[in-house]
């Protein structure tokens, strides 16, 4: 015989905490309760596997259930001297749903089943009041008749408002009796009247149509919505936990509430919740009475003039702190509980682990372990790494006024404030004068880099999450919304249009790029604190993890950023963008458009000593730590101006004619530029190039061992190899510039030559590549777009179709793609150690910085993970999450 229901009560129960897959969570944590000896009113727990049942048979109950159930209420009976269906002591009951995961969207809850026309009278006699048996019977049919028998709730409220406004009562002055039995008799009236059947009468009959509203509610509209929204499976099916009642409104002395066991939002050691006296169910956060605080603390600090729980029933509050601390101690974390008192006596009716901020989570994780709770490492594993986000960077003050004018992507989180730009140049301009700018464009582009790091905050109108202005705001740390499409942005009268707002260039707006939202004028933000509790636990993580966590730059100020945040050496130094800068871009171009290779050593010749001061000062700031050079990378034309004015402009400059220039920018056109000249391709085409960044790298080595003593070990990168002999050739150039500058200078050089492994012949090909190279990097972005043969600056059109159809669950760009991109990585890692024992490797794409990519490095044995400076904390916290996860 299939168990079905399993019962708790009287100090034993037949489930426990570890059971919440066939008990869901209210029902497993009930039964936990229960046999720690707390005072929970008995009940029963119809397991989830009845709701999957009664779906895979046409919405039946399978045979053994309804026997199974009355035996569980035969037991509530004998603890509590009740009967069920009984006419002189009525046991009540509540029919309450709960699946695996906490899903609000499912049937609430239904209270004081049992009661009839004849039971509310013997009620009344038993306790002594008739005021609350009327009330509890009006409250049954009311949350019966709308969620049982789907009459709409406020047929129910307005008939009772009609009813108090006919008697000149006040919204929270208490119905009598009499006054609460004819409200009951209106509710009867009304639910025959639109539905054609009387409110049912008979105890067996109201609880099976709850049990089966119960299973039935679990494919409603709602809770399939959210499912889909939270990745439940259709397939886990609800519990249905049916308990006997106790009762929060038999005046006075009884009452009804929800607490923390610690503050939710700070994080705060200290019992934090509402309760309401003579009251019933969701009253407390119904909103119709103001709840009042239960410790006289928190009453204080609310100023509140009602007296605590504490003040008020010192005796169920003693009680009620000790049960708290009880939990907190069994659990182990911070609980989310509901309780019920009746005449005096606690009653526990929920606990489960309690959400909680970011802040508040980093707060109790670190308290917890200081109290011996839990260990240091189960402090590291509670925090979700995403969630740090909103730690590191200013956050719109909760309570400020938001003005809203608009929404896009989250793109990049934080949130800035600051006048309104359209332009680089302008942004440049203001910061200079010490000005505050957002930039806002419809889209943006690498020329604007310069722009962007001037800027606090920037907005765009057009693109994705994975949209050049969100990659790059990213990897800047610098707040975010992207594809704002409901705001115009006007260049030629320097407006931007929002409806029917309208915002000039050097107004003020204020962009929240953890939500999404664009809003007018300056708003109060919190400051980020990475000290305290913060600091404690990245202390912790690293003394966990394994795996080296790097940074990807190539700015003083984002290395110096990483440094602040954690990070040991640079991963990834992307050379070309030094080229952008400023007047630099000028001598690039300078270098791309000569006719000869003499034209380009003399344009390169200018380039060397920009490129040395750029590695010197980035030697300096990571003081002696690992920094991973990338030779040029992109294609050239990437330099280029395109539009016909810029033409102009640029030609004017170089002194060439604007056609000519015109002809040069066409003849570099590529068809398909991120397959075509770039990468190692550049070097073996233009050796000099190469030739150049050796030497400035070198030299800067030089100077640095010079000034600090410290030696430097310059790691150069050569990246796109497909091809073992592409790798020697590059190889090449760079040890012959290196023994040029032993020579000159004298002074010995060690120094590292590796390669990115960003195309799949190159994984494939390890072992032999290997030969040739100190170390591998794997360029997880390349990797992903030649690996799918998608290419990631137009994949935003079709993914999100993909990931909407179900054809991918994730974007591949953001969590690496396990099974393909990962079995390269894998074979990579294999095939490259074989041939080299201890054979370095690391990650520098996008991916280095995402939690889930993350623990794939780990899993493949990579030694470092290199990622943006503002995700180099998450990055330690979740290498240490993944070096725990594997028994670290
Ligand atoms: P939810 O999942 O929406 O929190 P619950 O099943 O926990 O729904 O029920 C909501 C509230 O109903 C509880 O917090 C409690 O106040 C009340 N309640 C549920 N069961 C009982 C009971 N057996 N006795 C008294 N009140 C109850
Ligand atoms: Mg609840
Ligand atoms: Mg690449």
């Amino acid at each position: 015989m299939t168990k079905w229901v399993y019962t708790f009560g009287g100090g034993k129960a037949e489930g426990g905490a570890g059971e919440s897959d066939r008990l869901g969570g209210k029902g497993a944590n009930l039964a936990e309760m229960c046999s720690l000896g707390l005072p929970v009113p008995p009940g029963l727990t119809i397991v989830t596997d009845a709701c999957v049942w009664f779906y895979a048979h046409g919405k039946a109950l399978p045979p053994g259930l309804k026997d199974q159930v009355r035996a569980g209420i035969a037991g509530m009976e004998a603890i509590t001297g009740r009967t069920f269906g009984d006419t002189r002591k009525p046991l009540l009951l509540s029919v309450r749903s709960g699946s695996r995961a906490s899903m609000p969207g499912m049937l609430d809850t239904v209270l004081n089943l049992g009661l009839n026309d004849r039971s509310v009278q013997a009620l009344g006699h038993d306790a002594g009041d008739a005021r609350f048996a009327w009330d509890s019977y009006r409250r049954f049919i009311q949350m019966y008749g709308d969620v049982v028998m789907g009459l709409d709730h406020e047929v129910f409220e307005e008939i009772l408002e009609d009813e108090r406004a006919r008697l000149g009562h006040e919204l929270d002055t208490e119905l009598s009796a009499v006054e609460w039995q004819h409200v009951v008799q209106l509710y009867k009236d009304a639910i025959e009247e639109a539905l054609g059947e009387p409110f049912p009468q008979d105890p067996e009959v109201q609880l099976w149509r709850a049990i089966a509203a119960v299973f039935s509610s679990w494919m409603n509209a709602r809770a399939i919505t959210y499912r889909h929204l939270h990745d439940i499976p259709a397939a886990w099916g609800t519990a249905v936990n049916v308990q006997a009642m106790v009762f929060g409104n038999l005046g006075n002395a009884s009452a009804t509430g929800v607490a923390f066991t610690r503050n939710p939002s700070t994080g705060e050691k200290a019992l934090y919740g509402e309760f309401l006296v003579n009251a019933q169910g969701e009253d407390v956060v119904a909103g119709i009475r103001t709840p009042q605080s239960i410790t006289e603390a928190a009453r204080l600090a609310s100023g509140g003039d009602r007296p605590s729980m504490e003040k008020l029933m010192p005796e169920a509050f003693a009680s009620f702190s000790a049960i708290c601390e009880r939990l907190e101690r069994h659990y182990r974390d911070m609980q989310d509980v509901e309780f019920t008192i009746e005449r005096g006596t606690l009653w526990m009716l929920q606990t489960r682990s309690g959400k909680r901020t970011a802040k508040a989570a980093m707060r109790i994780a670190v308290d917890m372990a200081e109290e011996g709770l839990i260990t240091r490492h189960e402090a590291v594993a509670r925090i979700d790494p995403a969630a740090l986000d909103q730690l590191l960077h200013p956050t719109i003050d909760p309570r400020a006024r938001r003005d809203i004018i608009g929404s896009g992507l989250p793109a990049s989180p934080g949130a800035a404030t600051g006048e309104i730009v359209f332009t680089s140049e302008e942004a440049v301009a203001a910061e200079k004068e010490g000005r505050k700018i957002i930039l806002v464009r419809i889209e943006t582009s690498p020329e604007d880099i310069h722009g962007m790091h001037a800027a606090e905050g920037i907005l765009t109108t057009r693109g994705g999450m994975t949209s050049h202005a969100a990659v790059v705001a990213r990897g800047m740390g610098i707040p975010c919304v992207s594809g704002a499409g409901n705001i115009r942005v006007d260049l030629r009268n320097e407006q931007i249009i929002a409806g029917p707002i309208v915002l000039n260039k050097g107004d003020l707006i204020t962009i929240d790029g953890s939500s999404g939202q664009v809003l007018k004028g300056r708003i109060a933000m919190l400051q980020p604190e990475l000290s305290g509790d913060f600091g404690r636990i990245m202390q912790w993580a690293d003394a966990a993890r394994r795996m080296t966590v790097r940074t990807n730059a190539e700015t003083p100020q984002d290395a110096r950023a990483a440094r602040s945040f954690g990070a040991e050496g640079i991963g990834l130094c992307r050379t070309e963008h030094m080229f952008f800068q400023g007047a630099r871009i000028n001598v690039m171009r300078e270098m791309i458009l000569a006719e000869d290779e003499k034209g380009r050593r003399a344009a390169l010749a200018k380039l060397l000593p920009m490129q040395r001061s750029d590695f010197a000062d980035l030697f300096s700031i990571m003081h002696g730590l690992p920094v991973t050079i990338r030779l040029l990378d992109p294609p050239l034309h990437e330099f280029l101006p395109k539009t016909d004015a810029e033409i102009a402009d640029v030609a004017l400059g170089l002194g060439m004619e604007p056609a000519a220039l015109r002809r040069r920018v066409d003849a570099l056109h590529e068809f398909n530029p991120m397959l075509g000249h770039r990468g190692c391709r550049l070097a073996i085409s233009y050796p000099e190039i190469a030739e150049m960044q050796a030497r400035a790298i070198f030299e800067a080595a030089v100077d640095a061992a010079r000034e600090t003593g410290a030696p430097v070990v310059p790691e150069i990168m050569v990246p796109l190899v497909g091809l073992r002999a592409e790798l020697d050739y590059v190889k090449g150039v760079i040890d012959a510039v290196a023994r040029e500058i032993i020579d000159e200078s004298g002074i010995g050089i060690e120094y590292l030559v590796g390669t990115m492994i960003e195309l799949p012949r190159a994984a494939l090909q390890a072992h032999s590549i290997a030969e040739a190279a100190d170390f591998f990097s794997f360029g997880t972005n390349d990797l992903t777009q030649t690996t799918f043969g998608i290419s990631r600056d137009d994949a935003a059109r079709f993914l999100q179709t993909y990931i909407e159809k179900g054809i991918v669950s994730r974007d591949p760009f953001v969590e690496l793609d396990y099974d393909g991109v990962g079995e390269l990585i894998r074979i990579a890692s294999e095939r490259g150690r074989r041939t080299k024992n201890g054979l370095k490797l690391g990650i520098c794409g996008e991916h280095g910085g995402d939690p889930t990519s993350i623990r794939f490095c780990e899993e493949a044995g990579l030694d470092y993970v290199s990622c943006s400076p503002f995700r180099v904390p998450i990055a330690r916290l979740a290498a240490a999450q993944a070096a725990i996860g594997q028994g670290g």
